[in-house]
């Protein structure tokens, strides 16, 4: 049955192809926009330089020193650097395009976005902003892109553990989206078809850096998992993930990888249809094997199953399950601090959900037969 629904379709420009980066020219003439400020980390200088030479005159000014988390002393140090520009053009991952987020919401220049990671943040108007080790987040129109330039040559330069963990961050936004409060039929497609292009391609995609097919089809499912990210409300997977990453400085995307199975497990008894779309997605028969395949499609693609492993001290667990249920929110599984604290001692410990896989018991079983 179709319940009550709605429905907020998001403005901007999409394009997807393999070097379309080639395009940005006629892209940028096409908005009427003649002097872009190009964005990037100290890690992707040589990328803008690239995208420098393809736009020409169009380029006016830069900026390098984006950082995670949005710091707002790099935000006051780009704002003037970017004097004169008629638009901010970010080119890596969510990092950089947060800090033209936070550049537009100031300036309300438009952003031309080419990501360079799986993480999504160019479909959403979610900004952040870190003052004084606290992040505020918002939503705000004007720090949607404009334009998103998708193009899978960009992301051949990333190592192995980033394809890993950035393409599970997306996976993340696809699974949250399935069960959010604001979950509807056209973002739950999306979210569906996120996890299946994402899964059938991340292991090889992390393995095999030349394999522009899986490559592609990975960032094709991080397009849709940003799209529900910004569309949509998330729930606790989230709530857990943005503790853990700002007050105990955990990498963002890795945390997104330990997380999402065990949120999955947690939720799969409150939100059973969505689940079992997510088991559907990833190939497995029912919902009770959805969070399993999670794990084992983080081991597959090499990424981390241990928040232990991470940098995650065991002290600070209680303190960090304390923190996440201090203010409440919405879940499909009602949450109390027990729970939480159960649940990051899994993702702590690296337990798989659902008990050892199968095929490793099998394995195991064969192994101690062999002698
Ligand atoms: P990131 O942008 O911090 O990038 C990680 C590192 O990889 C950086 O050093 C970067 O320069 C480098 N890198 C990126 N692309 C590369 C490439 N193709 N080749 C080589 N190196 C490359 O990481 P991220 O996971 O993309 O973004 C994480 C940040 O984004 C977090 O702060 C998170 O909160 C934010 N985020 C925001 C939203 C949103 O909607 N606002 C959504 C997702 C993530």
């Amino acid at each position: 049955m179709i319940g009550a629904f709605a429905y907020n379709a998001l403005p901007g420009r999409v394009v997807f192809a393999e070097g379309a980066l080639s395009k940005l020219p006629w892209e940028l003439d096409a908005l009427g926009l003649k002097r872009a400020a190009i964005l990037t980390t100290p890690q992707q200088v040589a990328q803008g330089d690239s995208v420098r030479a393809i736009i020409g005159t169009r380029a006016a000014a830069g900026y390098s020193g984006a950082r995670m988390h949005v710091p707002i002393e790099v935000v006051d140090e780009a704002e003037k650097a970017i004097a004169g520009a008629d638009c901010l053009l970010a080119i890596g991952g969510g990092s950089t395009t947060g800090l033209a987020k936070a550049l537009a919401l100031r300036t309300n220049l438009p952003i031309v976005a080419i990501p360079t990671t799986y993480a999504g943040s160019e479909m959403t108007p979610i900004w952040g902003l870190t003052q004084g080790g606290l992040k505020t987040t918002g939503r705000d129109l004007r720090v949607l892109p404009r334009l998103v330039i998708y193009d899978p040559d960009l992301l051949s330069t990333l190592s192995a553990n980033v394809v890993a963990t950035s393409g599970m961050n997306a996976i993340a936004h696809c699974i949250e989206a399935l069960y959010s409060e604001t979950a509807n039929p056209v973002t739950s497609l999306m979210a569906e078809e996120g996890v299946r292009a994402i899964a059938e391609a991340l292991p090889l995609a992390a393995s095999d850096h030349g394999n522009a097919v899986a490559r592609a089809q990975v960032l094709y499912g991080a397009w849709l998992g940003g799209t529900v990210l910004g569309a949509v409300g998330m729930a606790l997977h989230h709530k857990l993930c943005h503790t853990l990453g700002g007050s105990f400085d955990l990498p963002h995307a890795e945390v997104h990888t330990i997380v999402i199975p065990h949120a999955t497990a947690f939720n799969a008894p409150a939100a059973p249809e969505a689940i079992r779309r997510v088991a559907g997605a990833l190939g497995v028969v029912s919902a009770k094997q959805a969070a399993g395949a999670l794990f084992d499609l983080i081991v597959a693609s090499g990424g981390p199953t241990k928040l232990s492993d991470i940098g995650m001290k065991e002290a600070d667990l209680d303190r960090a399950a304390d923190l996440a249920t201090r203010n409440p929110y919405y879940n499909p599984q009602p949450f109390d601090r027990e729970a939480i604290r159960r649940l990051l001692d899994d993702a702590y410990h690296g337990r798989r959900p659902g008990g050892e896989k199968p095929s490793s018991i099998i394995e195991t079983a064969r192994r101690q037969t062999m002698g």
